[in-house]
This record gives C-alpha cells, structure tokens and sequence, in this order.
C-alpha cells in the first residue's frame, strides 16, 4: 500500500461524499475515484452520505453499496445539509486520511495525489481551490467577495474557502465541531485550533447532472456565520477584550462630551438641559456600559465552559507519563488523546519532517524516547 508519489504510506483513505439528489453522478464519481486509487495501489473506502435526496440517490447508493463492502453509505431521514452530512461522514471515516469531495462530478478525482502531496510536507488540513471555476456568474462573484472577507477578518490566508475537495489528518477532524452551515468555515476553525492548512489548485469541472442546492440566500446565512465563526475563533477566549473594548470607545466619546458640557455649565456659559449633545453623551454612556456588562457576562459563561471544553490542542508530547485510565480531568484526558495519536501516527508515517535518517550504529547514543526493544 506505499504511494510512492508522495511518500506517505497510509493504511487506508477514506472520503466522505456528501450527496442530496445526484443520483446520475454517484456511481460515475465511485469509478473515477476507484480509478485513482487503483493505480495509487491505495486501499480505501466511500462514505456516501445521502442527505434526505428525493430522487433516485438511495436507490444508486445501495446498488452501489451492496456490491461493494468499502462503499458505505449512511442515509439520513430528511435533508439536514450539507455540514451535518459531512459530521455523519467524519464520524464513520476509519482512514487516517479523510478526504471530501461533492457528489456531483465538479472536483476531480485525478488531484488526490496532488492533496497528499501536501500532506506529505506537512499539511494538517489540504484545501482545493477552484482557480478556474465551471459556474454560472451569480456564484462565482458572490463567492468572491466571500473569500475576500472571510480571508481578511479571519486571517487565514486562502484562495477558496467554500471548496468541497479537502483532505484532512483524521486528527484534525477529532477537533472539530460542524453544525449549522459551517461547512463553509471548516478552515478557518481548524486554523485557529492550530492546524496547518494549505492549499491546492484543482481541475473544476462544470455541474453535468442535477441542479445547484445553493441560492442566494448563502450570502446572507454566510454573513451572519462569518460573525459567529470569528466570536468562536480569534476572539473566542475573550469576550471582555472583544466586547469590553467597544465599551471602552463608546464610554471615552460619552465621557469626553459630558465633561465638556460639565465645564461649560460650571463657568456658567448658558444652560446645557437643551443641548442634543447632552442626549449623545448620555446615549454614549449607557451604549459603553451595555457593552461592558455582556462583556463580562461573556467572560463569566467562558469561564464555566473553559473546564468542560478543550480551547487548545495538542501536536506532540516529549516524556509525558500517561495515566492508563482517564480521569474525567480535562489535562490528563487530553494528553492521553494526544498520546494515543502519536502512536497511532507511529505506525503509518515514516516520520514526513525528518531530515536524517537514523543509521544502524547508533546503538550508544542517548536517546530521548523510550527504548522499544
Ligand atoms: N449537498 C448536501 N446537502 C444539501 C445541499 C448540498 O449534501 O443540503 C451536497 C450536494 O449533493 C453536493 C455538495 O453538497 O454534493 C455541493 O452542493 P452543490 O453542488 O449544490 O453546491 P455548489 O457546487 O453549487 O456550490
Ligand atoms: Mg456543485
């Protein structure tokens, strides 16, 4: 199962299709992808994840599924979209490498190398980019300008934020949480979980069969998503900054408008009750003091979810002693999930950053990891 191509030798890939109404495209999509990996000589498995379609779909996939025990399916009950499909999928995946791709034949299965060629060099996450798009206007502007304001306010640097082609290290996925559409976002979480993400230029292709599930409508649920993915990423440790620091500005201009009033009605140069700017400075004030006291609201309810939520994550350990039993403690029972990565990972990659290779004469050399004799 070596792929020589990138060097990584990988066990098993797995890659989560989510699929509402394609049911022309899926077993022509399984073909190409089993093309791929056959003349990779990987072993893999499909995850079809079939979100409530109303056509034909079901019926493809069992076919599909029943010939074949690495093509999976799960179907849900009803369309519950295309972030909870992908969840589903995740959570189903048993390779060390996750890929996802759109049911409907837009993402090419020819670039998978091309994904675990970054992976090799160190990626976590690897994320297409639609550099020429097959798409009618009214989505590819729309997606620009989405791309050019997630890039800025999230300080990930990416072309293409909403490709459905991505490859992750399954441990990144561990990390993550998908609901709602946040599908749209899943690098911008992962960056700020402290994942490396790179990207990749892939072939699109134009849309053969069906129709797009996405209106216009996205632009605006992506707006709203975009505020609360940037609450929960840059500023997700601190509301009081966040919150607290509007509060500090607005307090400042009410702050400075009344004294100036106070001077004025201290020196006696006329009456201030009539003054609009007294309505600004109070309206100021009180603005100042809202902003603070959910502030610090925010800063409490952080501190009751901060022992149950793990805020950061783990690449290494080095001589860490691990209980063999968790102890419900959210240090030891993230060391312990770190520890058990590392030797899971131990077994599939033949270390991707090393530069030297260790030689056989070492046998006096003091090491720092334990003997494994
Ligand atoms: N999809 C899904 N559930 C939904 C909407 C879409 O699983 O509620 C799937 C769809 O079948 C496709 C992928 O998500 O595999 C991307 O959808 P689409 O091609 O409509 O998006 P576009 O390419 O137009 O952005
Ligand atoms: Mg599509």
């Amino acid at each position: 199962m070596d792929t020589e191509t990138n060097g990584l030798n990988v066990a098993l890939i797995s890659i989560v299709v989510p699929a509402y109404n394609e049911a022309e495209s899926v077993k022509i999509l399984t073909d190409e992808i089993t093309a791929v990996m056959d003349e990779m000589d990987q072993a893999f498995e499909i995850i079809f994840v079939d979100d409530g379609s109303t056509d034909e779909t079901p019926k493809a996939l069992a076919e599909l599924s029943s010939d074949h025990e690495h093509i999976k399916t799960i179907t849900f009950r009803r369309n519950f979209g295309k972030a909870a499909a992908l969840d589903a999928g995740f959570s189903a995946a048993q390779g060390e490498i996750v890929f996802t791709m759109d049911a409907d034949l837009q993402d090419d299965p020819a670039e998978i190398p091309n994904f675990l060629r970054a992976i090799a060099e160190g990626a976590d996450v690897v994320s297409g980019w639609k550099h020429v798009r097959h798409d009618p206007i009214d989505k590819t502007l729309p997606s620009k300008v989405f791309n050019g304001v997630v890039g800025r306010l999230s300080a990930v640097k990416l072309n293409d934020f909403n490709c459905g082609f991505k490859a992750y290290r399954s441990e990144a996925l561990e990390a993550l949480t998908l609901y709602g559409e946040l599908h749209r976002f899943i690098p911008v979480l992962l960056h700020w979980k402290g994942f490396r993400i790179a990207e990749v230029p892939v072939n699109h292709r134009a849309r053969q069969y069906g129709k797009s599930k996405y209106g216009i409508s996205r632009l605006f649920k992506g707006a709203l998503d975009l505020m609360g993915v940037m609450l929960n990423t840059r500023f997700a440790t601190r509301p009081l900054h966040v919150f607290g620091g509007a509060g500090m500005v607005f307090g400042t201009i009410g702050f400075a408008a009344l004294s100036y009033l106070t001077v004025l009605w201290f020196i006696g140069a006329g009456p201030i009750g009539n003054r609009p700017l007294l309505l600004f400075g109070m309206l100021m004030v009180m603005t100042a003091f809202q902003f603070l006291t959910i502030g610090l609201l925010g800063e409490f309810i952080q501190r009751q979810s901060a022992t149950k939520q793990r805020r950061y994550t783990i690449r290494d350990t080095q001589n860490i002693q691990l209980r063999r039993r968790s102890t419900g403690h959210l240090v030891d029972d993230l060391l312990l999930a770190a520890a058990r990565m590392k030797e899971a990972q131990a077994k599939w990659t033949p270390q991707p950053f090393a530069t030297t290779q260790p030689s056989d004469t070492s046998t006096n050399t003091p090491t720092k990891t334990r003997s494994t004799s």
